[in-house]
């Protein structure tokens, strides 16, 4: 394991988490929020992440079945990680917020035909 540290872009929001050895696996997704966001998924158990700061600075979005928690801070807009649909044990962990950046394994998932591409993963 490895242990990694990032947040949003103006600080308020801080995390730390554990990850595996790199290349750490990583999902791509090309649905409507992903696509938008830009956000690279870690999928990260959620006692292997701690939220430092920034608690209150999140403000939260949910659409289509709710399911899915998207955290954003209210000052920056940057939504550092999440609670995803697919993984209702693990935050998603946006790749491109770690303050130093990690060797991924990426793979695709087919957010558009999410319930396919849900299946894929099992
Ligand atoms: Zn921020």
């Amino acid at each position: 394991m490895i242990e990694v540290s990032g947040g949003c872009h103006c600080g308020a929001v801080r995390f730390r988490a554990e990850m595996p050895d790199p290349p750490v696996p990583a999902l791509d997704c090309n649905c409507s929020v992903c696509s938008m966001t830009g956000f690279l998924h870690i999928m990260v158990p959620h006692e292997n992440f701690e939220l430092v700061t920034g608690r209150d600075a999140l403000t939260s979005y949910r659409f289509g079945t709710g399911a899915a928690e998207h955290l954003f801070c209210k000052t920056c807009g940057v939504k550092s990680f999440y609670q995803p649909r697919s993984h209702p044990d693990a935050w998603s962990v946006n790749a491109n917020c770690l303050d130093q950046p990690v060797e991924l394994a990426i793979e695709k998932f087919d957010g558009r035909d999410w319930d396919r591409a849900k299946a894929a993963l099992e």
